[in-house]
Parts: structure tokens; C-alpha cells; sequence
């Protein structure tokens, strides 16, 4: 085992030793190789050693190089060291954190990172919390304690008695929300597009003079953080409505609630502490390796309500059990790797990994400019959108970029105009891979460019 172990190690650790050297994305060849891993499952056993050295020389030169400094696509983040080290911790101790009988050190790490996190995103102290794989898991476990809360004020227990005949329920949304937060409003029987919109300003926020009457029957989804221009709802008017109504505001936060980590960033996040539930992510911002998101609810009972199962063979006391808060039973302790992200990095660590990486934002941001290309966001946290002339000559840039390999930065549509998205949310980002990532962009573009003008 001592000896698997140090060769896995080995293979990571040059593994992440030689990502500087390679294209970000991987080559075609590296791609099609991967078939040599398929076909009928073997018969025959294969030594684990023999079984690590395919996946490290086969599987590896695939893989897109998320881990390094240089990937800017969706927003991605990468693994701290302390969480990667607690991962492989997690994995050789294999425990499962659905119960505290079943792994107590999972269980009250989970309990630790909860609180730590909600601190640092200035969450209250009192609201009820869950490990989830993301932010997706996190908005439908938010909305599920919204459901819940609205359906039980009018003596409805959707739980027990499922929607069918349930009084009506308000979703307000604002016309930017999330795929994920519909997605999680499909699953819960609430509809995709039974929803209200909100029309937004020129960076996606929600205009409060634009928004619906709400009730006490309302669910108004908040956003922190617009996956194109990164920026906030402005949740002080928008919360202070809803309160005054009774109505129930969720916020997805995937990556935005975090500026509230940051002293320089935490006036974009103002107003949040005053809502009902809150979704975000951990494998963005704060770098712990997938599949890590969090939700929180100020309402213990209303999120244990809607989670909450019970079996005589469960046992559980009076203490915190993680399955009674999340919609899943069996999982991964991923509590380690939170914790020794936060542990590692401490709330001065925390504040400076949001500030460095909007920093490298706004460097992109300007870098773009002084070459001539529009950039058509604010760029208040890490987000940078930027045309390169027209919608054809800037999807043919982020096509070449992608290709070029230097760095990888996917493409959009923002209200109505292509543009390449940049997002920088990595720990392993420095300021000479974004000088890198500079020269390439800005060098692709103008070939781009020179043989548009050539016709
Ligand atoms: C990334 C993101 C999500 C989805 O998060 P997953 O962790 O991929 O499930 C939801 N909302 C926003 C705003 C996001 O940026």
C-alpha cells in the first residue's frame, strides 16, 4: 500500500509539476488515446500499480489543465494544497459522513467548516447548514426549505402531502438567473417557467424599480455573482421588499457571495445577511477539489423539515446529523477538505485569494483595453467580458485561443453581443500566467483580425 500510495503521489505531484509546459486544453491525439481505456470490461484482474501507471499516461495528458494558473473557462477554481492533501486523507480514511455514528471526525469537521463558512460570507450566526456536490444541490436544498416554509404558513405540509393541490406559490427571478436555479425549481415540482422575471441593468442585476408585487407566498431568488459580468443584485432594496411582504428570498451566491470574504469587496455582497437561504460554492472560490457546494437556511426547521428521514436503523442523537440537512444519505466527507482549505488559508488567506483574483481580473480588463478591445462589463469582481470587433471575429478568437493553448477562456453572449467570458477564480493564478494569457490573446486576436482585413 506504502508503495501504491508514494507512486500516486509521485504521478500528481509531477503531474501538476509539468501543467506550466503543456497546452491547457489537450491535444486531439491525447484525446483520441483514450480509447485504449474502453472497450469490454477485462476479464482478467490488472495490478493497482499497473492500473494507476494507464490512467496516469493514458488518461492524464487528456485532462484539461483546470489545476494550473492559466484556465480561465466558466469559473473554475483549482485545489489549495492543504485541500488536496486532505483529500487524499479523505480518500484512504473513506468515511461516510451521513451520520455521526458513522464517522464522528466527518460529522464535526463538517459542523467546524459550516460555521467557519458562514462567518467568512457573513451569513447569521443561528442559520442551519449542508455539505452538497455544488451550487445546483445547494439552490434546490434552498428552494426545498423555501417551499416547505411558504406551504406550511398556509397550513400545506408539501412534504407529507406532495403539490398536487397545494396552494400557489410565487417564484420571482430575475431575468439573468442561473440554468441551475431553474433546473432546481423543475425538480421541486415548481416549474422551469411557471417563474416571474425581473428585468436587469447592463450588467444583469435586477432593477428593484422593475420588480413584481410579492406576498408571503413569494420565493424572490436573488443572485451574487452573474456567471458573465460577476456582478450582484442589489439585495439591500430588493430584501428590504421582500421582508416587509413576508416573502422568502433565496440568493444564489455560487461565487459572488464570497467579495463578502473580503473587506475591499464585502460592500457588493451588503444586504445579503438578510436573506432566507443561500447557495454557494466551495470548488469555485474557496479552491477545494469537486464536488463541493454549501447550503445555508436561517431557518434550521424549515431545511431540516424538508430533509430531514428517519429509519430505526439510523441511529442518530441530539447532536447535528449532516443527513437530516442535505438531500443526500452516503456521501464523501468533503468537510476535510474544507476545513483544511479554511484552516490553511485563515480569514486574512481568504480575503487575499478574492482580492488577488479580482486584481488579475482587472489586470485582463485593462491589459484588453490598451490593446483596442472593448470590454463590456464592470469589472467589479472576476469576471471579464470582451469583443474583438464582430460577433464572428470574436467567436473565431475564442476558438483560436482555445486552440492556440496557452490558456483557455470560453465564449458567451452578452445582451446580445459575442464575447469572450474570462474568469479568474484560481489560487494558482499568477500574475505572469496572466501576462502570458495577455500576450496570447491579444496576439491571436490581431491575427485574426490582420487576415479579416486581407479578406
Ligand atoms: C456555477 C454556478 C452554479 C452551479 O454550480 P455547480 O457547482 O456547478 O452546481 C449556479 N449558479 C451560479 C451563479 C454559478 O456560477
Amino acid at each position: 500500500m506504502r508503495e501504491l500510495l508514494a507512486d500516486a503521489a509521485d504521478r500528481a505531484a509531477r503531474y501538476l509539476a509539468t501543467l506550466d509546459e503543456r497546452t491547457v486544453f489537450p491535444s486531439p491525439e491525447a484525446i483520441a488515446a483514450l480509447t485504449a481505456l474502453g472497450g469490454p470490461l477485462p476479464a482478467e484482474p490488472l495490478e493497482p500499480a499497473e492500473a494507476l501507471r494507464l490512467l496516469d499516461e493514458v488518461a492524464g495528458p487528456a485532462t484539461v489543465a483546470s489545476a494550473g494558473g492559466r484556465y480561465f473557462g466558466f469559473v473554475t477554481g483549482g485545489t489549495l494544497p492543504a485541500a488536496l492533501g486532505a483529500s487524499v486523507l479523505a480518500a484512504a480514511w473513506d468515511q461516510n459522513a451521513a451520520f455521526r455514528v458513522m464517522s464522528p471526525t466527518a460529522a464535526t469537521l463538517e459542523e467546524v467548516a459550516l460555521g467557519w463558512l458562514a462567518e467568512v460570507l457573513n451569513v447569521p450566526a443561528g442559520s442551519a447548514g449542508a455539505v452538497v456536490t455544488g451550487a445546483t444541490m445547494a439552490n434546490l436544498a434552498g428552494l426545498a426549505a423555501a417551499r416547505r416554509a411558504l406551504l406550511l404558513r398556509r397550513g400545506w405540509d408539501v412534504e407529507r402531502d406532495g403539490l398536487f393541490g397545494a396552494p400557489p406559490i410565487t417564484v420571482v427571478v430575475g431575468a439573468e438567473v442561473h440554468v441551475s436555479l431553474l433546473k432546481a425549481l423543475g425538480l421541486l415540482g415548481l416549474g422551469r417557467e411557471r417563474i416571474v422575471r425581473v428585468p436587469v441593468d447592463g450588467q444583469g442585476r435586477m432593477r428593484p424599480e422593475a420588480m413584481p408585487p410579492v406576498d408571503a407566498a413569494t420565493m424572490l431568488c436573488l443572485q451574487a455573482g452573474n456567471v458573465n459580468t460577476g456582478a450582484l443584485d442589489p439585495a439591500p432594496a430588493l430584501c428590504a421588499l421582500a421582508r416587509e411582504a413576508g416573502a422568502w428570498v433565496h440568493v444564489d451566491g455560487a461565487f459572488g457571495l464570497w467579495a463578502a470574504a473580503s473587506p475591499a469587496y464585502a460592500h457588493l455582497a451588503t444586504g445579503y445577511e438578510l436573506a432566507d437561504s443561500w447557495a454557494t460554492d466551495a470548488h469555485k472560490y474557496l479552491n477545494v477539489p469537486y464536488d463541493s457546494g454549501i447550503v445555508f437556511c436561517r431557518h434550521p426547521e424549515h431545511l431540516r423539515g424538508a430533509m430531514m428521514m428517519g429509519a430505526a436503523y439510523l441511529q442518530s442523537d441530539e447532536s447535528r446529523e449532516p443527513a437530516h440537512y442535505g438531500p443526500e444519505l452516503s456521501r464523501r466527507a468533503r468537510g476535510l477538505e474544507l476545513w483544511a482549505a479554511l484552516r490553511s488559508l485563515g480569514r486574512t488567506g481568504i480575503a487575499e485569494l478574492v482580492e488577488r483574483t479580482c486584481g488579475h481580473a482587472r489586470r485582463f480588463a485593462e491589459g484588453l483595453r490598451s490593446a483596442g478591445y472593448p470590454v463590456l462589463n464592470e469589472v467589479a469582481l472576476n469576471q471579464v467580458l470582451v469583443s474583438f470587433g464582430s460577433d464572428a471575429v470574436t467567436r473565431r478568437v475564442v476558438e483560436l485561443v482555445q486552440a492556440e493553448g496557452t490558456c483557455w477562456a470560453g465564449g458567451t453572449a452578452w445582451q446580445g453581443q459575442a464575447a469572450m467570458r474570462i474568469s479568474v477564480s484560481s489560487w494558482a493564478t499568477t500574475e505572469v500566467d496572466v501576462e502570458r494569457s495577455l500576450e496570447a490573446i491579444i496576439r491571436v486576436a490581431r491575427d485574426v483580425s490582420l487576415l479579416e482585413a486581407l479578406g
